[in-house]
Formats: C-alpha cells, sequence, structure tokens
C-alpha cells in the first residue's frame, strides 16, 4: 500500500469516529491508569460519623454495616421535629448507644415574637431526650421569612438568646448555610455541576435573596457573636471551593469546626492543599459521611484519608457532583485519629 493511501485511510478513520457525537449523558470513560487501588476495609482506627441522616433507616441494619465497616458510633441528624422527633430518638438511642442524635431547628412560628423562648423549650425536652447537637439547615437565609415575609439573615438578632442557650448547655450548633458555588451559578455549559444540577435544577439558587458570600459572612458574624457557644460547618462550611476561606473562618473563630461530609470531591481534587488543611487543623475536622450506611461507601472515604491512591471515584450515592476523579491524602496515624473519632467525641461530651 503506497504511502498517500493508508494516509487516506487513516483519515478516513479519523474523520469517521470524529463524526460520532457521543451524548454526555452517554460518556461512561473507565479509568485506564495502571496504579494501586486499595481496598480499605476497615479504617486504620475507629471511626464515629458525626453527619449521617438515619431516620427513614432501620437501626440494626445500620448497626450491621457499622459493624462491617469500624464504625464505632453513627450521628443521626434527625429531619424531624416535635413528636417525631422524640419518637425517632427513642428508636435509635434504645436500640443502641452506638446512635446519637442532632436536632433540626423547628421554624414553626418563626413569625411570633415569642419564637426564640418557645425554641428554647422545645430544645430542652430534646435536649432532655439525649440529642447532642442543633442543626441550622439552608432554608435559613434563603427561604425561611419572618412576619412582614422578609428573608430571615442566618445572624438575625432574634435568634441570638437560641445560640446563646446552646452554648451554656454545651450543645453544638452545626449549620449548613448556603450550598456549593456551582448551585449559585447558571445551569449552562460552564457549570462544572452541569449534569448535577440538569438532572436536579430545584437545587439550583441563581436568584437567591442573599448572594452565597453574604451568607457565610452573616454565619461568621455568629460564630464572632457567642464565643461560648461551639459551631460545626457541615460539608467543609460550604467552601470546599475556596479553602483559604475556611482556612480564614477556623483561624478567626476558634469556636468553629468543620465536617467533611459529602465533600470528599472537592477535597480529593486539590489534594495538595486539603492534606495542608488537615495538617494545619487537625483538631477541628470532624469525619462525617452525610450518606446512607454503605460498606463501598465507607471504604471509598477510608481510601481517600488513608491511602495515597490516585484518581479513583469518589463516594455518592446519587448522581455525580462533577467530571473528575480523586486522590487520597495519606494522613498521618495521629490526624487520623482526632478526624476519624476524638474530635467528634469532645463535640458528644459523654453523650
Ligand atoms: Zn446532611
Amino acid at each position: 500500500m503506497c504511502s498517500q493511501e493508508s494516509q487516506d485511510k487513516f483519515v478516513a478513520m479519523v474523520t469517521a469516529k470524529a463524526e460520532v457525537d457521543l451524548r454526555l449523558s452517554d460518556f461512561e470513560p473507565v479509568r485506564g491508569l495502571k496504579s494501586p487501588l486499595h481496598v480499605v476495609e476497615k479504617p486504620k482506627f475507629p471511626v464515629i460519623d458525626y453527619h449521617n441522616h438515619l431516620d427513614a433507616t432501620d437501626p440494626l441494619e445500620v448497626l450491621k454495616i457499622m459493624d462491617e465497616c469500624g464504625v464505632e458510633r453513627c450521628v443521626n441528624i434527625t429531619m424531624r421535629v416535635g413528636e417525631a422527633a422524640l419518637g425517632t430518638i427513642k428508636k435509635f438511642h434504645s436500640t443502641s448507644n452506638r446512635f446519637a442524635t442532632i436536632a433540626w431547628m423547628d421554624w414553626s412560628g418563626v413569625e411570633k415574637p415569642d419564637f426564640a423562648d418557645v425554641t428554647i423549650e422545645r430544645l430542652k425536652r430534646l435536649v432532655d431526650a439525649g440529642v447532642c447537637g442543633l442543626k441550622f439547615w439552608k432554608d435559613l437565609g434563603l427561604s425561611v421569612t419572618d412576619a412582614d415575609g422578609k428573608m430571615m439573615p442566618v445572624d438575625d438578632e432574634r435568634l441570638a438568646p437560641i445560640f446563646e442557650k446552646m452554648g451554656e448547655w454545651n450543645i453544638p450548633v452545626m449549620f449548613h448555610t448556603s450550598d456549593p458555588d456551582a448551585f449559585f451559578r447558571p445551569i449552562d455549559k460552564h457549570n462544572e455541576r452541569y449534569e448535577e444540577l440538569a438532572a436536579h435544577p430545584d437545587w439550583a439558587f441563581s436568584s437567591s435573596f442573599y448572594t452565597k458570600r453574604q451568607l457565610l459572612e452573616q454565619r461568621n458574624r455568629v460564630f464572632a457573636r457567642h464565643p461560648k457557644t461551639t459551631f460545626v460547618g457541615a460539608h467543609l462550611g460550604e467552601s470546599g471551593e475556596d479553602l483559604d476561606f475556611v482556612v480564614e473562618t477556623l483561624e478567626k473563630n476558634p469556636n468553629y469546626s468543620i465536617d467533611i461530609s459529602a465533600r470528599t470531591p472537592e477535597l480529593g481534587r486539590q489534594p495538595y492543599r486539603a492534606r495542608d488543611l488537615f495538617l494545619k487543623f487537625p483538631d477541628r475536622i470532624i469525619f462525617g459521611t452525610d450518606l446512607l450506611p454503605d460498606i463501598e461507601m465507607y471504604r471509598l472515604y477510608y481510601r481517600f484519608l488513608e491511602t495515597a491512591d490516585e484518581y479513583f471515584d469518589y463516594p455518592t450515592h446519587a448522581s455525580r457532583q462533577g467530571r473528575w476523579n480523586i486522590y487520597g491524602l495519606y494522613l498521618p496515624d495521629d490526624v487520623l485519629k482526632k478526624v476519624y473519632r476524638e474530635n467528634a467525641l469532645k463535640l458528644l461530651a459523654g453523650r
């Protein structure tokens, strides 16, 4: 075959392939690297999963998975309020002392002037029933309105007595304020989480009343105003895309810690900076998953934290957050012990 002929054939082949316009949703590349991937069946040290949502699960089934994966305790952030919350607490706490519960903020009556007092009374019952924390979800700042129909900022003065009381009772307050950066951007071809948002357009806040930055600054003012209260920022304090801001917030607020739940995709795509963060704040970073207990899921978290494996899938149950893979952080033992268990134990304070 003359070289012109083979060249023509080659061009024809390449052109034919290039004409295949594969849909993004059909693109499922398989990892082509020949580098080791370790299966970490059990964590190197016992684990407390400080961020999970177990309301709909069977405690006995969850315990089996916990045993299989070396999870000593699991904290259920109940999404129920009132009597339903009390029932859920009982269901888990009477099954095993390996469950703990963080309460969900009950906004009913928020328009009334006695809301803070009523909330403290409600929380008293929950604390008596054994809760170890209180969670403020992203609805504060994005949808909770007061009697005048005005959006309540996260640092609304009317909530101050609640934060003070939680400090007095030594009950940590968890904030999930705002959401990933991509959710505040238009769902278009430039959005790095396009596929996820296209599948869940209701997750986007491109026209929120406050900007993401404003919401985080409001939240940080609450940390500063209540120095005797312990705060936890769920999901890296919703700043996984900006670890400099995470560092700044941790440095300014000694009463603040973060959990890593559902943010291995963010940490694992910037492994050098992420590792530095863990080494800088080993006492203020808490293990949590935010994913229903599952053997494979826990093992991916362990691979991420313990090994130096490169370019692997991150744990997720739902759609992938973005089209990238992650890298292990091979954290040293003393840091692992703290992140896996000791930091959470301090927050549980014997509860
Ligand atoms: Zn959660």
